[in-house]
């Protein structure tokens, strides 16, 4: 007898439930279990050997109705994921599986024989509505969009016996079905002429068409059809259809491969099952086209690419060329899609032939049959890793899982690698592939650093400096295009003389330090440092233009527009892009040159290709530069060399406007010369005298409520049970954002040795003191 765990098709639990079985029985296989005195559906998700301990008796799977719903190995990456990241495998189950792939059991309402006679209005009301379906049962879900008092109607009609209202179980979801007609006989002698004319009508529509259509175009009904098909002329019969994912763009072929590419296609070519490679190729370097041409080979040989990209909604030049180099084979699954939608792209994956999968994070879950190669694109994005709600995975994580438990390689690509990727690149855990030059053969836009301090110095307030302002007035003459970049995240948190380029930092750390507004205090939020805000003049040079909280892209606008008035201006950030296709709607306006420059924060710099840009401004580095966070020389080195990327794609030279009040750090200056060695060296370097990842993990635990000194308690205790059990921890220390809604947020990081186990003990933590709920981030990367 074996224990099998089961997710029960019960839209009211959120957990798995445990039956027993004599048999054969592979997780993945879906089953037929008691449940509340019903008998319902289920995917076994594992098997477990040992009897769990459990107060109530165990009842038995009834029966399996199909083997391998999806492959074992499938359920046995979402435990590992479960397990790695301290969630609960429903949580994964929720977050790989799309919704209403289980079907749901439903509430419906059936029409019985009987006339009613005088019923009260809202009886009246749902039994004027039933008549006016077909079908004598209708879902709950259905009436109760268009019946008012749904309930009290129900129960009168009820009461008199005029329907029953029953729970209906479907059996698992079915796709969208079509009719379709399809010709047997086209002479037959004993038709009449009609008969005769709508067979011959049939063979000019193809022999073959939708039920609907054939109505249509021959005005016929639906009983001459039947009588044709009793006659054995033509049948009738469902086929499945998928919904959308349909592309008209024109075919293209692929491109003679320049000697760098071929080289790296022939060492993807060359991995083994499981491996991983790391494709490092500036910013217009032709990644894409290395993979398409690798995927061509997998489909002609009848297996499945896997495509990851940080965001769908700003790629879609991405999508569009691997859908027109590989026509009616690419599908796309993000989070956007419908239910329906995503289902289908589902149900087309584990019954389809080869194709190609484009998706953003939790594609990394889809069940593509036969995967010869998965690619992440743009692996250095942070959006790879899931924040909330549980499991915090990060989809190169599981990618790589994924790549083995697959038996197929793994392509990792960037213009400016995570410094992790490049570690493992260059200790030989991965194999290293490099694009060092763009295509065709343009430069790199050249980079020009403005130093604020002396912008000051000569009396320009203005966020644009004077070379800046120059830049844009020759843009505007010779008609091109430019972007202007401002990071607005943590503008305001840290403090900086604008006439040193001063910033404090945490002596401890080497962090910079966070003005916190409430107390007027600065604090370390790695350690628990905390010193009184500074006086009005900077330690360092006297200067008073001491502390410096900087401008959002709002006033940036307004500025521009002081300054040059003609010039057409549009905003790209959090506030003009909420709507709904508002995105590309901007960037689309930009595209054909109704706008000559758009201001933009972060969400600017992703792929975006945009052949008119000459001009990127970056408007102060120095945000970048002092984020509380030991990963922000790392992020700000990304960001700077992706901005600049932006610039000069097309045959125009680009030109890099990096203004700064410390144009000599050293990220500034390997920024400018876009060399990722000069960052990447030093900063290895300073990560393994730390210990910080690449050469150790870090786990985040984080606690929040509405009474401070509780928070802090909680993270006092589990730091003391840590110590105790001679764990290195940084804090409790506040959040990054110390209070939101109400609510205190502290947080402690759990320094591990790089093949540590934190599970047992974070098992332990959880029961130590659960007043206050204690969110576990395994590997975090973002401040919280
Ligand atoms: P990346 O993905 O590294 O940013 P892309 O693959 O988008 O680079 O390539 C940049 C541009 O160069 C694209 O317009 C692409 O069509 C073109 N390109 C890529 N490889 C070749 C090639 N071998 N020959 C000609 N053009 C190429
Ligand atoms: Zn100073
Ligand atoms: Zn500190």
């Amino acid at each position: 007898m074996v224990f099998v765990q089961v997710l029960v098709d019960c839209p009211t639990t959120d957990r798995l439930f445990t039956y027993t079985w004599t048999g054969e029985v592979q997780p993945g296989d879906g089953v037929w279990v008691p449940f509340a005195g019903r008998s319902l559906g289920g995917i076994v998700v594992c098997v477990l050997e040992d009897a769990p301990v459990l107060d109530t008796p165990l009842k038995a799977v009834e029966s399996i109705l199909h083997r391998g719903f999806l492959p074992s190995a499938y359920w046995q990456l979402l435990a590992r994921v479960a397990h790695y990241y301290h969630a609960t495998l429903w949580q994964v189950v929720q977050c790989a599986l799309p919704p209403g792939l289980l079907s749901r059991a439903q509430r419906r309402v059936e029409r019985l024989t009987g006339e009613p006679t005088l019923l009260p209005p809202a009886a009246q009301t749902l039994w004027t509505h039933l008549s006016r379906y077909q079908q004598r049962d209708v879902a709950w879900r259905e009436l109760r969009k268009h019946v008012p008092r749904l309930e009290q109607g129900l129960r009168e009609l009820e009461q008199r016996g005029l329907v029953r209202s029953y729970l209906y179980t479907p059996p698992p979801p079915r796709p969208q079905q079509q009719t379709i007609v399809t010709l047997l006989v086209a002479q037959a002698p004993s038709a009449t002429p009609r008969q005769q004319s709508l067979l011959q009508s049939l063979q000019h529509l193809g022999s073959e068409v939708t039920l609907a259509d054939f109505l249509n175009k021959t005005q016929t009904t639906r009983a001459t059809v039947q009588r044709l098909q009793a006659n054995g002329w033509l049948a009738v019969h469902q086929r499945e259809v998928l919904r959308g994912q349909e592309s008209a763009l024109p075919p293209d072929q692929p491109k003679l491969l320049t000697p760098d590419q071929a080289q790296a296609l022939g060492q993807i070519q060359a991995l083994s099952a499981g491996e991983t490679l790391l494709l490092w190729g500036v910013t217009g370097s032709g990644k894409t086209e290395v993979y398409l041409q690798a995927i061509q080979p997998l489909l002609t040989a009848g297996k499945s690419a896997l495509v990851l990209v940080p965001e769908i909604g700003l790629t879609p030049q991405l999508t569009e060329r691997f859908q027109r180099r590989f026509p009616g084979q690419v599908w796309v699954y993000h989070s956007a899609l419908s239910q329906g939608e995503r289902y289908d792209c589902w149900r087309q994956m584990l019954t389809g032939g080869p194709q190609v999968v484009i998706g953003t994070r939790s594609a990394v879950f889809v069940p593509l049959p036969k995967l010869g190669l998965i690619i992440l694109d743009e692996e250095h994005d942070a959006s790879y890793k899931q924040d909330r709600p549980a499991p915090s995975y990060h989809a190169r994580t599981v990618a790589q899982w994924r790549s083995v438990a697959e038996s197929c390689p793994l392509v990792l690509g960037s213009a400016t690698p995570d410094l992790e990727s490049y570690q493992a690149a260059t200790d030989g855990t991965y194999t290293l592939a490099q694009l060092p030059v763009r295509v065709g053969g343009a430069g790199l836009p050249t980079v020009m650093l403005v130093d604020l301090r002396e912008e000051l110095a000569e009396g320009n307030y203005s966020p644009l400096s004077r070379t800046l302002q120059r830049e844009i007035q020759q843009m505007m003459e010779r008609k091109e295009q430019g972007i202007l970049f401002l990071n607005r995240r943590g503008f305001h948190t840290f403090i900086l003389c604008r006439g040193c380029g001063e910033v404090l930092t945490c002596p401890n750390c080497t962090v910079s330090l966070t003005y916190h507004l409430s107390d007027r205090f600065l604090r370390c939020h790695h350690c628990h440092y905390r010193r009184p805000e500074p006086e009005q003049t900077c330690p360092q040079c006297g200067s008073t233009h001491y502390k410096f909280f900087g401008t959002g892209t709002q006033r940036i606008e307004t500025a521009v527009q002081e300054r040059f008035p003609g010039l057409r201006v549009a905003r790209f950030d959090r506030d003009t892009t909420q709507r709904k296709g508002s995105h590309r709607e901007i960037l689309d306006q930009f595209g054909r040159g109704e706008t000559d420059l758009l201001i933009g924060t972060q969400m600017l710099t992703k792929g975006l290709d945009l052949p008119r840009v000459t001009l990127v401004g970056i408007l102060a580095a120095d945000s970048l530069l002092n984020m509380p966070d030991f990963r922000c020389t790392e992020r700000a080195f990304q960001l700077l060399t992706q901005v600049a990327g932006r610039g000069g794609r097309g045959d125009q030279p680009g030109r890099v406007i990096l203004q700064t009040y410390n144009p000599t750090h050293a990220v500034v200056e390997a920024a400018r010369t876009h060399d990722f060695l000069q960052f990447a060296e030093p900063e290895l370097i300073a990560r393994r005298a730390q210990g910080f990842p690449p050469f150790g993990r870090l786990v985040r635990l984080g606690w929040q409520g509405p009474v401070e000194e509780l928070v802090l308690i909680a993270a006092q205790t589990v730091a003391r049970y840590l110590q105790e059990h001679e764990q290195e921890i940084l804090g409790p220390a506040p959040a990054l954002i110390p209070k939101v809604r109400l609510a205190y947020r502290w947080q402690l990081l759990w320094k591990l040795p790089l093949m540590a186990e934190p599970q047992h003990l974070l098992q332990a933590l959880m029961k130590i003191d659960n007043s206050i709920f204690c969110h576990v981030d395994i590997d975090p990367i973002q401040a919280w």
